[in-house]
C-alpha cells in the first residue's frame, strides 16, 4: 500500500527528531500535502493508526492538511491558486500554465507534543 509506506517513514522521520525530547509525549503530527501529491489524506490518517504502533507516536493523531495546486500564471504575472486539479489554466485569465509553484508537498509541518511544539 502506498500510503502504508509514506506513513511509516514519516514515523520514523518524527521518531528520530524526538530523539532529542526523550519524555514528550506527541498528541498530533501535522502534515502538508500538496492536492497533487497523489495520496489520499484519509488514507494517510488510516494508516497512520498502523504505522505508529508499537513506536513513541502510538496513541497520536495524525492530520493532514491539503495545500491547494499555485501556479505562476505570465500573461497575469503572478501566483494563481486553481480551484482544482482538473484544469491547469489560469482562473483569472484562462490562460494555461505549466509553471507550478505548489501542490505536490508531502511532508511534516509541526509535530505537538505535550508540552510544546516541534517543527518539523
Ligand atoms: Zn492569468
Amino acid at each position: 500500500m502506498h500510503e502504508l509506506s509514506i506513513v511509516t517513514s514519516i514515523v520514523e522521520t518524527v521518531t528520530e527528531t524526538l530523539a532529542a525530547y526523550p519524555t514528550a509525549r506527541v498528541l498530533e503530527v501535522r502534515l502538508r500535502v500538496g492536492a497533487l501529491a497523489s495520496v489520499i489524506p484519509e488514507s494517510l490518517e488510516f494508516c497512520y493508526g498502523i504505522a505508529s504502533e508499537g513506536t513513541p507516536l502510538e496513541g497520536s493523531r495524525l492530520v493532514v492538511n491539503v495545500l491547494p495546486v499555485v501556479m505562476h500564471c505570465a500573461s497575469c504575472g503572478q501566483n494563481v491558486e486553481l480551484e482544482g486539479v482538473q484544469s491547469f489554466r489560469c482562473p483569472r485569465c484562462g490562460e494555461p500554465s505549466s509553471d507550478m509553484r505548489q501542490g505536490r508537498e508531502l511532508e511534516i509541518d509541526s509535530i505537538e507534543i505535550d508540552d510544546g511544539e516541534v517543527k518539523g
